[in-house]
């Protein structure tokens, strides 16, 4: 069967990202000072992000309008692709049907850039100079390096130290656009060298990054912070790829039985099946939707639901969501982008009301996958979307033995041609699965109940 594939013009890349705040039954509980631990006021967040995102991350409108100058840049690479997998679905010889969106098709090779350039374009409205972020595999920075240049903004990035010595590459993508990077933690920052006083060896973590990257905002008003992922603003800017995977679906003649994305902080996961999840929530459509998360970081799963911060040293607002804890350590497994502690308080409170599934996978399953995937379909995952991919097998297989025809949909959030090294490791046979214990997991949780009285 030939591969079947939905493309978009120009004229569909949506004109507003949806606002799924709008629709959900409860809404999800304010964040709070990490000082005063009371909700917080927008004041608080001037010192960090730009006026116009505070106003999106707490806004309750469903439809905010896409700046012309982001959406004519969105046409650099979108509308995406929609694709039915056809090679995948033969090798499985399944009745389902799959579809994937695919957005490894980004100049920077993943969904990050949906986000980026919004977000720089606000900055730079705004007359801030200068933006500071933090990155682990090097996605998030990549989108943002190649974003201010496009702006022209400068920018310095805190990459965890770990991958910023084994991925040199994104490293030299974000130097190719213009970015200073720093390995993480550093001395450039009171976070930083507190951390390194005590442990000269520390190989970083993401929370250590966003501790230091923060810290650098907040004591210059020219300079302001960024995040890739977890916020509620960020979150808004990737329903982009729902809502044109809403029409390509319709093209296709379908609705999905299920909506699959990985999970890392919840960006890409939330931006594919809102859209999809809000025909559920105003129209009682059936539909599931599951979040793929690696079983060696089962925030979703195994975390529990309190007021966490969202970094390490204790900088960033207390935000209500599941988490494992801001202390926690997770694994080194290679997909870097999964490696979060927390999830955002949006899909934390959905799926405490029960309209998000969670299925845990382990390393080598997801790269069984997306070997699977780049065999039959042609395309090299990125080590994160292989998650997507394993659990979309999973249904597909479940299919197969009830005899019935599901549709399913998942989201390829980027390529793995950066990756290769963790496709070596996993071909020579010498990739591990890592267990977790619930005692290793309640070091780090249990001491939240204290956090907030
Ligand atoms: C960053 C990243 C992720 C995880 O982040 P989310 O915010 O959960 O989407 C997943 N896939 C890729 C390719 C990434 O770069």
């Amino acid at each position: 069967m030939a591969t079947k594939k939905y493309l978009l013009s120009e004229n569909d890349i949506p004109t507003a990202w949806y606002n799924i705040v709008a629709d959900m039954v409860n809404k999800p509980l304010p964040p709070l000072h990490p000082g005063t631990k009371q909700p917080l006021n927008p004041s608080d967040l001037e010192p960090i992000f730009a006026t116009e995102l505070i106003k999106q991350e707490l806004s309750q409108e469903r439809w905010i309008e896409i700046p012309e100058e982001v959406r004519d840049l969105y046409k650099i690479w979108r509308p995406t692709p929609l694709v039915r997998a056809t090679g995948l679905e033969k090798a499985l010889d399944t009745p389902a049907h799959i579809y994937f969106k695919n957005e490894g098709i980004s100049p920077v090779g993943s969904h990050k850039l949906n986000s980026a350039l919004p977000q720089a374009y606000y900055n730079k409205k705004q007359g801030i100079k200068k933006l500071t972020t933090e990155t682990g595999a090097g996605q998030w920075g990549a989108a943002l390096a190649f974003a201010c240049s496009v702006f022209g903004l400068e920018l310095e990035v805190y990459m965890v130290k770990v991958s910023y010595n084994q991925k040199p590459y994104r490293r030299s993508m974000m130097q190719t656009w213009g970015a200073d990077v720093y390995a993480s933690p550093s001395d450039r920052t009171e976070s930083g060298r507190k951390i390194l006083a005590r442990d000269p060896d520390n190989s970083g973590s993401l929370g250590i990054a966003i501790s230091e990257a923060v810290e650098k905002s907040v004591f210059d008003p020219e300079i302001r912070y960024t995040l890739g992922s977890v916020l509620n603003h960020v979150i808004l800017h990737q329903t982009v790829i729902g809502l044109e995977a809403e029409k390509q679906m319709e093209m296709a003649g379908e609705f999905p039985d299920v909506v699959i994305g990985c999970f890392g902080g919840g960006s890409n996961f939330s931006g594919i099946s809102f859209p999809f999840l809000r025909h559920k929530l105003v129209a009682g459509k059936e539909i599931r939707i599951v979040a793929a998360e690696p079983a060696s970081c089962p925030k979703l799963s195994r975390g529990k639901f309190e007021y966490d911060f969202g970094d390490t040293v204790g900088l960033t607002p207390l935000l209500p969501m599941y988490t494992l804890g801001h202390d926690f350590q997770p694994a080194d497994i290679h997909a870097g982008g999964l490696r979060y502690h927390g999830a955002g308080t949006i899909v934390s409170q959905l799926h405490k009301d029960h309209f998000v599934d969670v299925e845990d996978i382990p390393q080598i399953e997801s790269f069984e996958a997306g070997q699977l995937f780049a065999k039959t379909e042609g395309t090299i995952p990125a080590p994160e979307s292989t998650h997507a991919i394993a659990s979309a097998i999973r249904a597909a297989k479940k299919a197969k033995e009830e005899g019935k025809q599901k549709t399913i949909l998942f989201n390829l959030s980027g390529h793995g041609l950066i990756d290769m090294s963790a496709y070596d490791q996993y071909l020579s046979g010498n990739m591990k699965n890592y267990q977790l214990s619930d005692e290793d997991i309640a070091k780090t949780v249990n001491v939240l109940e204290h956090l907030v009285p």
